[in-house]
């Protein structure tokens, strides 16, 4: 269950509420004002990561070819 947290529009009070569906009111716990502005957090931020900009890698962490000593010219082994 995602839990949000909510900045209090009348004191400022910054807490927290598990929201179980959105229907939920939402009271300050230092007022019980009803005016709040929700902050999103980072669990329901939209991923704003570009992971897939590098794209096909070539090369990359995979060194089988070409592989430094043990590549078969120093004949270690
Ligand atoms: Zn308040």
């Amino acid at each position: 269950m995602p839990i949000y947290e909510y900045l209090c529009d009348d004191c400022g009070e910054h807490y927290e509420r598990i929201v179980m569906n959105g229907n939920t009111k939402i009271t300050c716990p230092k007022c019980a004002s009803a005016k709040s502005t929700i902050q999103l957090s980072v669990f329901a931020a939209p991923s704003n990561g570009t992971k897939s900009s590098g794209g096909s890698s070539s090369g990359g962490s995979a060194p089988s070819s070409g592989g430094g000593c043990c590549g078969g010219s120093c004949g270690c082994n």
